[in-house]
């Protein structure tokens, strides 16, 4: 039995993540759920974004399904996902993005993005003088090779064919430079069939839209990984498609990587594939790959069997959409 610590939050957190956990116990009797509180709705309950009883529920469980924060206007707000991602080491933020029958704009995408999740412009190391602000933006060996090492083993285990270094460094020549030499360096050494790829962000941005197929597995700094993930969303059918996992050595949360959503939240419109896919992610991280499978494909086939969710101009909200997942893992409908 797994333990997972289930994060719902604020905006459409708590209708996605929803839908989410009726999938894992519909596929799964082996998990037990804890739920923590996270967000606007812990602040006003506990006077803190991260209660340090919701920080000792996910470091005392398997795993963590998170929905979503919204950030409020406050100027000493600190992110808790900022903070948990911190507090848990968690250095390595995988995005996969793939778009199913009938979704996607520019043809078919199946990448997956390696975000380094632990320093670069997250760190909000931010310094005002009177003529502005400098913003300090740190790059470290460790972490280069630590993220670029986890991509690399993701893409052998997962039978990948090539991984895409994506950098900024004909400006930023030392920081980006560096991260591109430790690529280049543990591609050579690593005497595997990958083949190894470079692009700059602003390039890579160009071709996710135009050609996603030329993309494999994406290796990249923070923010670019941040905002990389979004347009391969957009190009997959929206935001509502992009799963995400946060791992570290110890600790992991899955969340969708899109936020609280407030305009949409309540009207019962959200979808919840992002969310579902996150649990399934989960569960794959758990060592549970064939129960995943049957999430992952119950998805697909609820999309192919034309049930698509209102932003995709469907007529699917999250609860409906959700049903024929769960009817399809039920019918064993799958593709
Ligand atoms: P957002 O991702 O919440 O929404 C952007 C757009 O995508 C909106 O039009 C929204 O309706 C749409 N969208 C997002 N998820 C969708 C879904 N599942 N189904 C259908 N449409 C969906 O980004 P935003 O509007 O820039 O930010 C809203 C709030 O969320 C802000 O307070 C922001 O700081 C926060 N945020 C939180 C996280 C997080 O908790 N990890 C991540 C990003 C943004």
């Amino acid at each position: 039995m797994k333990r997972v610590c289930i994060l719902p939050g604020d905006g459409i957190g708590p209708e996605v993540i929803g839908c989410a956990t009726s999938v894992l116990k519909a596929a799964t009797d082996h998990l037990e759920f804890v739920e923590g509180s996270i967000g606007q709705s812990a602040f006003e309950a506990h006077g803190a974004y991260l209660p340090d009883e919701t920080l000792d529920l996910m470091k005392s469980s398997d795993s963590t399904l998170f929905g979503a924060v919204t950030t409020p206007g406050a100027p000493d707000y600190v992110s808790p996902v900022l903070k948990f991602r911190k507090e848990l080491d968690l250095f390595a933020n995988l995005r996969p993005v793939r778009s199913f029958a009938r979704t996607g704009a520019s043809g078919p995408i199946d990448v997956v993005i390696v975000r380094e999740n632990s320093e670069g412009m997250y760190t909000q190391n931010e310094v005002f003088d009177d003529t502005g602000v400098t913003t300090m933006r740190r790059v470290t060996r460790r972490a280069c090779e630590r993220i670029i090492g986890f991509a690399i083993d993701y893409a052998v285990r997962g039978g990948r064919s090539s991984i895409c270094c994506v950098h900024k460094a004909n400006v930023l020549k030392a920081s980006d430079g560096l991260f591109l030499s430790i690529f280049r360096n543990m591609m050579s050494g690593a005497g595997s069939t990958l083949k190894a790829d470079e692009q700059l962000i602003d390039s890579a941005a160009m071709h996710l839209v135009t050609d996603p197929a030329r993309f494999d597995v994406i290796v990249t700094l923070n923010m670019y990984g941040d905002i990389l993930s979004d347009v391969a969303a957009g190009v997959a059918g929206g935001l509502g498609f992009a799963p995400s996992g946060n791992i570290g050595p110890k600790h992991s949360v899955f969340e969708p990587a899109h936020g609280s959503a407030p305009d949409i939240s309540g009207t019962g419109k959200a979808n919840p594939t992002a969310a579902i896919l996150s649990g399934a992610m989960m569960l794959r991280h758990l060592d549970m790959a064939e129960t995943a499978l049957s999430i992952e494909r119950a998805v697909a086939s609820a999309y192919s069997s034309g049930h698509l969710t209102f932003d995709l101009g469907g007529r699917h909200g999250s609860e409906s959409f959700t049903e024929h997942v769960l009817r399809a893992m039920r019918s064993r409908e799958t593709l």
